[in-house]
């Protein structure tokens, strides 16, 4: 069990006086689980401490950059080598082009792509591109699914937006949402009404392929397909936003595990290894509309950054197909055990995996979409949240966002979580 949390409490106390609700990202404030986070200190493998010694098995993750898990020895050593020589230059370098050919040799359908700092510049500036291309306003996303803060996607937001119950963020100006159309993940038929009822004017689909903004929800057999050719049909360029799918649920992201190849691809997370990058990429002949080749404007003074690329690079290289697979083997292993308690405790209580992207419902069925997910027992999920924190298990401190293991988590850290978690069960149903 976790010991008291003094100076956690003493650190949120002063947050709070600085920052909106303690935090500087909203997700991070407990919001949808109640009480107060801990505050983190330092982290190791599949571990993290909080600033009262509390020790956590992460699933986490900083929210899915921590692919290898916490302060991996290859990433530290490349940053510091690449700190060594200067921390930013605003001009080109030699590790940005390092990045990207390990990012198209991994995803060859990108033959070009742009590096930005967050995942939110890379979404925005691939739907700029796509309105500028194709002359059109409206872009068609899908309900629960979170393609970061940028206006035009707070529409029917998931992760954060979700959790705290916004259905639209203020400050969107509302001819600027009303381009936005929402449609149910996974629901062809509707989502093909409502693109066509706008086709001549939808510059793009973006979907999060597997959506982990509104817990986790694979898609259905078909459906991503179904965009592609909806995509064509319509004109609009269709976007994967692998912001968190990316070099995750396969070595070569969606395109590998689905077979479906969209016009634009954008990446964050994974991709800097814990520091900021995101990047968005497609065929040469869409990129060439990006200044300075091209007429749409984009930017970045730290885009690119010398030790963010550093990061990057050694968390690809130490990714390999075979680290890769060993890391989803043992999700499997998490996912399977976790149902198994479950069931033998009979608690409503569904669960899945693509790679090393996983999530949970306390729910009887798998649901297709947010619409069909918020039916979950969120009021056991909270029981659980706090018990699971008080044996050393870090969830996702929501229902509705998905859960990530790491290259760090083996036989001994998913068997110490399993027996954590029927703990934390057994405590939360009683
Ligand atoms: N797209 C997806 C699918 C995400 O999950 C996120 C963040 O969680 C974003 C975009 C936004 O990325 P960032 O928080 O780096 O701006």
């Amino acid at each position: 069990m976790s010991r008291p949390s003094a100076r956690s409490h003493e650190i949120m106390e002063r947050s709070r006086q600085l920052f909106p609700g303690g935090v500087n990202s909203p997700v991070r404030a407990f919001g949808g689980v109640g009480g107060e986070p801990f505050v983190a200190e330092r982290g190791k493998g599949a571990r993290l401490w909080d600033a009262d010694g509390n020790e956590y098995i992460d699933y986490v993750l900083s929210w899915g950059p921590l692919v290898l898990g916490h302060a991996p020895k290859v990433v530290l050593d490349a940053v510091d080598r690449a700190m060594q020589l200067g921390t930013s230059f605003g001009i080109p370098t030699g590790l940005e082009v390092q990045l990207a050919e390990r990012v198209v040799e991994r995803m060859p359908h990108l033959e070009m792509l742009r590096f930005v700092s967050s995942g939110t510049e890379a979404t925005m500036s691939a739907v700029r591109i796509a309105r500028a291309m194709t002359g059109r306003d409206f872009i068609l996303k899908f309900d629960g699914c979170y393609h970061g803060h940028a206006d035009s996607f707070l529409v029917r937001a998931g992760s954060g937006v979700a959790t705290l119950g916004l259905p639209n963020s203020p400050g969107v100006p509302k001819m600027l949402a009303a381009l936005t159309l929402t449609a149910p993940f996974n629901d062809l038929e509707q989502t093909r009404a409502i693109a066509r009822s706008q086709a001549p004017q939808l510059a793009a689909i973006i979907v999060e392929p597997v959506c982990g903004n509104c817990g986790y929800i694979p898609p259905e057999p078909g459906f991503l397909d179904g965009l592609r050719d909806l995509a064509d049909e319509t004109g609009a360029l269709l976007i994967f936003d692998e912001v968190m799918t990316g070099f995750r649920i396969a070595y070569g992201g969606a395109v590998e595990a689905f077979g479906v190849t969209p016009d634009l691809t954008t990446f964050g997370k994974v991709i800097g290894g814990g520091l900021p990058v995101a990047a968005y990429g497609g065929r040469a002949e869409i990129m060439k509309q990006v200044a300075p080749l091209g007429t749409v404007y984009q930017a970045g003074t730290l885009s690119g950054n010398p030790l963010a690329m550093a990061a990057g690079i050694a968390t690809l290289d130490a990714l390999t197909p075979s680290v890769h697979r060993a890391m989803v083997d043992q999700t499997d292993r998490l996912v399977g055990g976790l149902q198994a308690i479950a069931a033998a405790k009979g608690v409503p209580f569904t669960a899945g995996h693509t790679g090393s992207m996983w999530g949970f419902f306390f729910l009887g069925r798998n649901p297709r979409n947010f619409g069909e997910a918020k039916a979950a027992d969120v009021a056991l999920f909270r029981k659980f949240f706090h018990a699971a924190r008080e044996r050393g298990v870090y969830l996702a401190p929501s229902q509705f966002e998905a859960a990530f293991t790491s290259a760090a988590h083996g036989k001994r850290e998913i068997d110490e979580t399993l027996d954590r978690l029927e703990q934390a069960l057994s405590a939360a149903l009683t």
